[in-house]
Parts: C-alpha cells; structure tokens; sequence
C-alpha cells in the first residue's frame, strides 16, 4: 500500500526528519489560505500515488497568495497518469541548491534492507542507475545491529556532502531507516533530500510503500489507504481474502494456490492464450469465496472464457463445483467455462458439474487447450 507524499512526510517529521512548513487543500481557496498564512512562495503538488509529477505538471511554484489558488486550481482536477488530482500539498517553496536522493529498500537477493543514496537527486532513481550507475551508493543494513553511525558518516561523505551537512545527514539518514523499519515498509525514500540556500537540509519529497502483509500491525496507517490506488475488483477481491491482480489477457483463471496459478498462466499462454488475470483463491475455500472470485473475473470485459484449475487437498473440489454454480445463479453470464478438478472429492465435484452440464477437463493441458479454443470463439 502505498503513501501519498503528506502522509510520507509526516511521518518522515516524527522520526526527526526536517520538512518544509504546509498542508493539504482540497479545494482553490483553501489552497490560497495555508499560502497566506505559511507566507512567501510556496510550492502546490498533486497528490496522486504515482512518480514523476513534476514531469507531469503537477509541481508548481507560486508567488502569491493569489497565484497559489489559480495553481491550485489547475492542478485539482487535472489527471496524472489516469489518476484525478483530488487533493494538492502547499509547502513553503524551498530554495535549492542541490538535490540527493535517499532511500530504504529491501534487497531480496541479500535478504536485508538497503540503503541507497545518490548525488544526483530530483530524478527518478531508475533513471541514474541506468545513465550513471557509478552515482549510486548502496549499504546493506544488518537489521540485528540496525544502522551504525559510522556507516551514515561515511554516506555523508560519499555523497560528497560538506562537514557542516554530515551530522544532519546521520540523524535523517538514521529517521528514515527507523522509519522505514517501524512502519513495516517495503520502501522510503525521500527524493530529492536537499541542501537549501540558508545551508540545511530538507526533505522536500517524500514516498512509503506499506507492506501490505503487515498492515495488521499497523491499523492507523492501514486508514491511511486511498481508493484511487485500487480498482473496485482489486478492492472487493481484498475484502474477500483473495489475491488478484488484473493483466491484459482475454482468459480469466481461478487457481487455488500462488503457484499453481502461475502454473496456469504458464500453461495457457503455451496454447495460445492470454491470461486476462491472476487470482488465487487460496486453500479451503468454500462456495461464497469461489462466487466472490467469479464475479472478480466477469467484471472484466476482456474476458472471453473462464479456466477454473483446482487441486483439491484441503480445498473439496465438491465444494468448489457447487460454488461454481452458485455463482453462475448469481452471475448471469454467458462467457463460456471449463473446469479441471483433481485431488480431495475429484468424482463427487465432476459429477456435480455434469448434472449442470457444465464441461471439465480431466488434465490440465486438455483444460487449457479447450479454454483457449472457446475464447477464440470455437
Ligand atoms: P515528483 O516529480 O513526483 O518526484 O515530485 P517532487 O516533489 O520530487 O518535485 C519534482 C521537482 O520539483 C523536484 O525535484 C524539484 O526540482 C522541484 N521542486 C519541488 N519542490 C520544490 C520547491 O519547494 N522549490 C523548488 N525550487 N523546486 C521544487
Ligand atoms: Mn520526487
């Protein structure tokens, strides 16, 4: 799950973190009130989860009280990357002198998190690391020892930063690790971090990404989630405990196991066919579940056919046929399906499915052959 700058930058402050004075506005006029009163120029930034705003026009500067509200005006509303502006941050404009980027991550492959650090701040970090890789600083972090002083000192001076900036370095490079480690993040960065004209530092963007495995820890942040980020099958598939993720292809498939769907995936693309999704349904799932996850995969317009591929162990492929035609009640569809039921109750689901005439398939090739022929309209 991921934060919206103000959300990021909020909690960058409680860790010690320096960021410029602002609020949120939602609206033109209350745009021009936190100007008046935060005083000078401020800066209006979309709020909108994705990079890359500033590219997009959706970071201005303002002079006035009077320009900030015109500013606000043409940002709130404006759409960014398919997503509507709804809400713009008023900061007091920073003056820069240079741009750093700052960033925790986990590494998977060291199986630690990483922090990464780069002079040439402002631009997306993918960016550098594919122009000037040599411009990034990576130091792995044992989580037992946490982040060492001496190991911030020496970023500081990596970065080339002067002795004056160091001590202020340590103490945000060490906020935003003990940040990103009691928010459970899967990343926080800050980009750009800047030096200022008056010769401090400042976080004048900031990013958290939520591990979402671990929002039950956090309720207060898990409030925190913009509708925006999901879609209403992405957010309904959560309510229901399913994973799924929607992808371009015509053929939707419900799988119970991570690995199995991908499987899945794998083996229909083999025959021809695109996966228009992958949703795991998980084990044990009874009737209304399997409903749930129907309904998910009809509500995408693309798809043509429906693979249902389960492996019953502690999920009973009865209990998975009779969701299948629940749900087919419910849902009145005509997109044409083909079942492939194997392991615990295999008979019992078949027959279910036969006495509704509603077609299987005894192996899983057979399976992905038939659905990719009735997608293609065969
Ligand atoms: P992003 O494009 O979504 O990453 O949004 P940022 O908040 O990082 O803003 C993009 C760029 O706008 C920054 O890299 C800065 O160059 C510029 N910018 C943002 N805030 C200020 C500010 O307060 N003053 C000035 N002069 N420039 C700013
Ligand atoms: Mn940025």
């Amino acid at each position: 799950m991921k934060l919206h700058e103000y959300q990021s930058k909020r909690i960058f402050a409680e860790y010690g973190i320096p960021i410029p004075r602002g609020d949120v506005a939602a609206t033109p006029v209350e745009a021009r009130e936190i100007a008046k009163e935060l005083g000078g120029p401020v800066v209006i930034k979309s709020q909108v989860l994705v990079g890359g705003r500033g590219k997009a026009g959706g970071v201005k500067l303002a002079k006035t009280p009077d320009e900030a509200e015109q500013v606000a005006k043409k940002i709130l509303g404006m759409d960014i990357k398919g997503l509507t502006v709804e809400k713009v941050l008023v900061d007091q404009a920073a003056d820069i002198r240079d741009e750093i980027y700052l960033g925790v991550v986990i590494d998977r492959a060291r199986q630690k998190p990483v922090i990464i650090a780069s002079a040439e701040g402002g631009v997306e970090i993918e960016e550098v690391a594919r122009v000037n890789p040599e411009a990034i600083i990576r130091l792995p972090v044992d989580i037992r020892m946490g982040l060492m002083d001496f190991q911030a000192r020496d970023l500081a001076f990596g970065l080339g930063l002067k002795r004056d900036h160091v001590n202020q370095f340590v103490r945000i490079v060490k906020g935003l690790y003990q940040a990103f480690i009691n928010t459970d993040a899967s990343l926080a960065e800050i980009n750009p971090l800047v030096v200022t004209g008056e010769d401090s530092l400042l976080a004048v963007d900031g990013k958290i990404v939520l591990d979402d495995n671990a929002l039950y820890r956090h309720p207060d942040l898990a409030e925190l989630r913009d509708k925006q980020e999901e879609t209403p099958a992405e957010r309904e598939a959560r309510a229901a405990g399913l994973s799924y993720v929607k992808l371009d292809g015509e053929i939707g498939c419900m799988v119970n196991g991570a690995g199995l769907a991908m499987a899945t995936m794998d083996i229909v693309k083999h025959y021809g066919g695109e996966p228009a999704n992958f949703l795991d349904i998980g084990g044990g799932a009874k009737a209304d579940k399997v409903a749930a996850a129907l309904r998910i995969i009809l509500s995408d317009p693309k798809v043509k056919a429906v693979l249902f591929n389960i492996f019953g162990g502690i999920t009973r492929c009865d209990e998975v046929a009779k969701g299948i035609l629940a749900a087919l009640e419910e849902v009145n569809t005509n997109v044409p399906m083909v079942a492939r039921l194997v392991g615990t109750n295999e008979e019992e689901g078949r027959q279910i499915l036969a006495a509704a005439s509603f077609p299987s398939a005894s192996t899983l090739g057979e399976a992905a052959e038939k659905v990719v022929a009735l997608a293609k309209g065969a």
